[in-house]
């Protein structure tokens, strides 16, 4: 049967306190108990329904985790202050000191800076690998590995991972499946594919304003239950939870998700054959040119179609920066990291969003210097931003 993600958001029902259409919020750190044993039973986790201390878990939050793990199809979620504070948790938790973690090598900046740069003063370390090749990820797979990691749709390049592939090596050797699918939510659901969890930062498309950030984590009610336990839950521990008003705020905008992944996707790949048929060196899962295109097709929920994000190579750092201020400058979008906003942003992740990764790394990976990432934005006219697009690149000689 056909997985229905936007629908199982829908299905959800849930009113204020006083009849409102929109659930209350809850404006407290802290929840009284009518008797002491059950706080105590609370503590031990013992005591469904009872709110404790906002860190831990609060009634906004619930909400909001509650239509992420229906949009994800798993049993439940847990919202976080970012999407950093979603990820980081979830590896520690996972991993022990002596563990090792497969990762794809094309990978959110943060991220790859804490798999590369932090989890090894804990001694967890991490092979990263082309994602794309499942005899390589299979060879880097030790006695002491732990974790697959990877993107659905990765950043920047918009290589596309084999969830399925993946997870049939994560069964065979007793690994967890790990994927970030802040690229592309509604259009891919890795749980339905074989992945154990399902990270997103809601920063981006989900939440789709650019005013706040944020973060979850889906999977199982054991794997979430052990996340916020008050005695060895790293997301418990760490602390990175997200504000009941924000939480709030976060699920009224879910509300037009589905809407809003469709008109970017539309956009995009608009824009996508567009550049392509110009002879630009273009970047899009929805085109035939694109090397996983038929891979997409055969995991994605079609009517969200392929995503928002593409890439254009523009030849060197000079031309990008030159573009995108004059596209800024004819307000076709703005010069700006972060992605799923209204408007069109565009950067170039090789001196910006991935700096954190190494020139050397960067150019095996295939990430160059005038590679432009654009999040197409919700243009009711995209056909009009197509030629006024088209007018920059002329003017700054691409064209
Ligand atoms: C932005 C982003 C993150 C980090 O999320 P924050 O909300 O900025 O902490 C992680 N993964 C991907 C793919 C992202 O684009």
């Amino acid at each position: 049967m056909k997985f229905k993600p936007a629908d199982n958001i829908q299905d959800l029902q849930y009113f204020g306190e006083f009849g409102g259409v929109n659930p209350s919020i809850s404006d407290s750190s802290t929840y009284t108990f009518l008797s002491a044993k059950t706080m105590f039973d609370t503590f031990e986790g013992n005591a469904d329904g009872c709110y404790l201390y906002s860190r831990h878990t609060s009634p906004s939050n619930l909400y909001l985790g509650e239509a992420l793990a229906a949009m994800e199809g798993t049993e439940t979620a847990n919202v976080a202050a970012s999407g950093m504070g979603a990820i980081t948790p979830v590896l520690l938790q996972l991993c022990d000191a002596g563990d090792h973690i497969v990762s794809s090598r094309t990978i959110y900046g943060g991220t790859y800076a804490f798999l590369k740069n932090f989890t090894p003063r804990l001694n967890i370390q991490t092979s990263f690998v082309d994602i794309t090749k499942l005899e390589v990820v299979e060879a880097a797979i030790t006695k002491n590995t732990k974790v697959l990691y990877c993107e659905s749709v990765s950043n920047p390049l918009l290589e596309v991972a084999d969830i399925k592939g993946l997870a049939a090596l994560a069964k065979k050797h007793n690994l967890k499946l790990v994927v970030d699918n802040t690229f592309s939510p509604l259009s891919i659901s890795p749980v339905k594919l074989g992945a154990d969890v399902v990270v997103h930062s809601l920063t981006k498309f989900i939440n789709g304003s650019s005013d706040t950030v944020g973060g979850v984590v889906c999977g199982t009610q054991e794997f979430i239950d052990s996340l916020k336990s008050v005695n060895d839950g790293a997301s418990m521990l760490l602390g990175s939870t997200m504000d009941s008003l924000r939480a709030s705020s976060v699920l009224k905008n879910m509300r037009t998700l589905h809407i809003r992944m469709k008109q970017h996707s539309l956009n995009a790949s608009y824009l996508a054959n567009k550049f392509e048929a110009d002879g630009l060196t273009t970047v899009y899962p929805g085109l035939e040119s694109h090397p996983s295109h038929t891979l997409f097709k055969s995991m994605w929920n079609e009517e969200y179609g392929f995503g928002g994000m593409l890439t254009l190579d523009v030849g060197s750092l000079e031309k990008a920066n030159e573009l995108m201020e004059l596209m800024q400058h004819k307000n076709l979008g703005y010069l700006a990291v972060s992605l799923g906003f209204y408007k069109t942003l565009f950067s170039a992740p090789g001196s910006s969003t991935s700096s954190e990764i190494s020139e050397e790394e960067q150019a095996e990976m295939g990430l160059t210097d005038g590679l432009i990432r654009f999040s197409i934005g919700l243009d009711n006219d995209i056909k009009r931003t197509y030629q006024m697009m088209k007018a920059c690149m002329k003017e700054v000689g691409i064209l």
